[in-house]
């Protein structure tokens, strides 16, 4: 190990005090942030050099099955991988065991306290920390940590939205170990923490959570592709998983920027700001050399995932400047919604070590490409290896086109249900602006496979695009390569060679909700699927091919209107779409009412993945977070308006005032022009901030929905009123005196 000298911190580094206006010689807060950004002494001091490979500390915070085979039983051992990998009911008289060994393993790696880690519906993280050690009578401690503790605990969790599930008189809720997601060491320059993943519950076994419907709705889909499995003569019963791979994308800008911009520092996003003289346009940052600091960042933050276990694989610049991508290898949907929620919290942390803020906003900078988080999904099993891969024999073919034609029946039957499950606040900025899939939900296949299904449709694959001729039947197919090639990053459900991309979710959300719903409508469409087959079949396997044609052609029949290869960012898709009857469901509080749809109710209560009061709370729940998010902006926007821009603004009015006066006096003209500009604004800023106020305190508080529709229709129009006033004085107040951080220096200064 060795350390790369940077130059020296100095102490007023960061917390700049913050100053007051432009007068007198103290500068603003954005000119002190501007200078400690382009000081080298804001800079990190030294950052170590760790040249240990790789695999020395991969995994090496993590409870692993490999730790496991070391540090338990045999015969335990054995027992609990049967339910980590077969998915088979939890032994709870092995928990004594495991928690000794997992205690003794966590002491070692200087764990002082144990925490069961939940998911809450806000989509973030909760942690409740408690002490191994327990005070005996004699004045000295014990460690401790039972079975008990391990399984199952009783966190405080009243305060989390709960959707009308709990009321606080009967808040009981309890964590519950998953045992499929493993324990993990968080550490800390003070300490370390055992993490355990849980499920989090109601005293009357409600789902609290974002996990317990992953968990459910994996086995929901194990079940029902275990039947079409068989069909085809495999029977071995391997559990089969559905598997994720997000691609994250986020913003990194200085901490100085961000501290002098309230609206980052407390909506995420800024609700002002002229984008920049030099935008993406010239594509010189997208793959481009990532800059040093950046750089040095991603190494500690991959360094940091790698010792929880999280396989990161790529990173690189995103579209935008100051954008950047991680994405790490597909795992089980369950670990992977774990670990994506880790990798955001990690993103974060180590950023503020570089002395940097890391954003997940969908949409930090209006006029700039967002951020998204491409959720790539399949299913697959220790024997069947990833189902979504076409293959290389004619049988495997005709397995993955049953499966292929229920994953479009399922986006067909349940768009949305698919667009509900990426609305927020943040990502309606986002969906739809031309740089991410529109609203409308529609599934991409490529050339080569919508060719094959079209002549499926039309009788039987006679001829594939790429060889020769076909007779009838599917299994007489030609193998597909094994990448599909054309790609389209316009579409929000596309098929990418062997897993479909859900590229619609957004950047800051937790995965857990996309997974659901894709693994809930697939595990129905396959059902839909097996019965089909097991009807036209009855029992003669002879029969399947013929059965897998009547299948198809019958889906592609019902559903072929939700495949679309073509430019989803186009204005003629959105007529098309009307025309062939799609969704486009344009904001979330249009959205988010698909989730009280009854074939939704129905559709996760028959699978036994949320009960009807479970779903309803999820609804409650998400329109209420999205009207909080829209009312901490409007109340942003009225603040900053008023007390930073306003001054800023009537200051240099003044000023041109002033001088138009004083040179009268001499007998010089001045042209008034842009005093009447100035004036003009400043009259159009006061307007628009009365008629948002006016708009904030008409609140229609008759239920969510309608208040959301208000948030939608009236408060967010009224606050775009105001930035316009605002983003037009950007361009023309003199700079000195403009208060807040401009994109073009919260973007390209690093
Ligand atoms: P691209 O930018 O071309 O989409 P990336 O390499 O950035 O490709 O990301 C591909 C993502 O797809 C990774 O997160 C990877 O884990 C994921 N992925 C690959 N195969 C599967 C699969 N079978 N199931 C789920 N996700 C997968
Ligand atoms: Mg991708």
């Amino acid at each position: 190990m060795s350390t790369a000298s940077l130059p020296p911190q100095s102490s007023s580094a960061s917390g700049s005090p913050r100053a007051t206006g432009s007068s007198g010689s103290s500068q603003s807060t954005r000119q002190s942030a501007i200078s400690a950004v382009t000081s080298y002494a804001s800079r990190p001091q030294s950052i170590e050099f760790v040249d240990t490979p790789a695999q020395d500390y991969y995994s090496t915070n993590v409870f692993t099955k490999s730790v496991m085979k070391d540090r338990l039983p045999k015969e335990t051992y054995k027992t609990i991988l049967k339910t980590i990998d077969a998915g088979e009911k939890l032994d709870p008289a092995l928990a004594d065991v495991v928690a000794m060994a997992m205690k003794d393993w966590a002491m070692e790696k200087g764990a002082t306290h144990y925490a069961h880690i939940f998911y809450p519906l806000t989509g973030s993280t909760a942690e409740k920390h408690d002490s191994f050690l327990s005070p005996t009578s004699d004045g000295s401690t014990l460690s401790e940590f039972s079975g008990k503790q391990l399984i199952q605990g009783e966190p405080d969790g009243s305060s989390f939205p709960t959707g009308g599930i709990r009321v606080t008189s009967q808040a009981r809720g309890y964590t519950i170990w998953d045992v499929t997601s493993p324990a993990y060491i968080l550490e800390n320059p003070n300490g370390t923490t055992l993490c355990i993943p849980t499920a989090f519950v109601s005293w009357t076994g409600e789902a609290l959570d974002k996990k317990t419907p992953v968990l459910r709705s994996m086995q929901a889909l194990n079940t029902q592709a275990q039947r079409v499995l068989k069909l085809f003569g495999h029977s071995d019963g391997a559990f089969v998983s559905s598997t994720a791979g997000p691609e994250q994308e986020y913003f990194l800008i200085d901490r100085h920027f961000y501290y002098a911009r309230p609206d980052l520092l407390n909506a995420g996003r800024t609700l002002f700001g002229c984008k920049p003289p030099k935008g993406q346009e010239f594509d010189d940052h997208y793959f481009g050399a990532i800059p040093e600091r950046v750089l040095a960042f991603m190494h500690e933050a991959e360094r940091e995932l790698f010792k929880l276990g999280i396989p990161v694989k790529t990173r690189h610049n995103e579209v935008a400047p100051g954008q950047f991508e991680i994405a790490p290898m597909f795992e089980s949907a369950n670990v992977a919604a774990d670990h994506q929620q880790q990798m955001m919290q990690t993103l974060k942390k180590v950023a503020e070590k570089y002395g940097m803020s890391c954003l997940m906003h969908e949409k930090p900078f209006a006029g700039v490409n967002g951020s998204g988080k491409h959720v790539n999904w399949s299913l697959g099993s220790s024997s069947q290896g990833n189902m979504l891969d076409p293959g290389d024999t004619p049988h495997e073919n005709a397995q993955f086109l049953v499966f292929c034609a229920a994953i479009i029946r399922a986006v067909h039957h349940h768009q949305g249900l698919l667009r509900a499950v990426v609305a927020s606040a943040g990502n309606d900025h986002r969906l739809g602006a031309n740089e991410a899939p529109p609203a409308i939900i529609s599934i991409f296949l490529g050339d080569q496979l919508t060719d094959i299904f079209e002549q499926i449709k039309g009788g039987g694959a006679k001829e594939s695009l790429n060889s020769g001729t076909l007779t009838v039947g599917v299994d007489v197919l030609p193998p597909f390569p094994k990448d599909a090639g054309d790609r389209n990053r316009t579409s929000p459900f596309a098929f990418t060679g062997n897993r479909f991309e859900f590229r619609a979710v957004g950047s800051n959300q937790s995965i857990a909700g996309p997974l659901v719903a894709m693994n809930t409508i697939i595990a129905e469409s396959v059902d839909f699927c097996a019965t089909k087959l097991e009807e036209l079949t009855a029992g003669d396997s002879s029969k399947l091919n013929g059965a897998i044609q009547t299948l198809i052609s019958e889906i592609l029949e019902e559903c072929s209107s939700i495949i679309f290869n073509g430019d989803g960012y186009s204005e003629e898709w959105h007529a098309e779409a009307e025309k062939r009857g799609l969704l486009n469901l344009k904001t979330t509080a249009d959205a988010l009412p698909s989730l009280k749809a009854v074939k939704v109710e129905e559709l996760f209560e028959k699978y036994g993945v949320l009960s009807k009061v479970e779903l309803h709370s999820r609804l409650e729940t998400y329109l209420e977070q999205y009207n909080l998010t829209v009312d901490v902006e409007a109340n942003l926007a009225v603040k900053i308006a008023k007390i930073m821009i306003f001054p800023a603004a009537v200051r240099y009015q003044n000023e041109l005032a002033t001088t138009c006066t004083n040179l009268k006096q001499v007998g010089i003209e001045f042209d008034t022009d842009t005093l009447d500009a100035v004036t003009a604004l400043v009259k159009e800023l006061q307007d628009s901030i009365g008629t948002l106020e006016h708009a904030m305190a008409d609140e229609n508080a008759e239920c969510p929905e309608a208040e959301a529709r208000h948030q939608c229709d009236v408060i967010l129009p009224a606050m775009l009123a105001v930035r316009e006033a605002v983003d037009q004085l950007e361009g023309i107040v003199a700079d000195d005196m403009w208060p807040l951080p401009t994109y073009q220096e919260m973007l390209f200064i690093k």
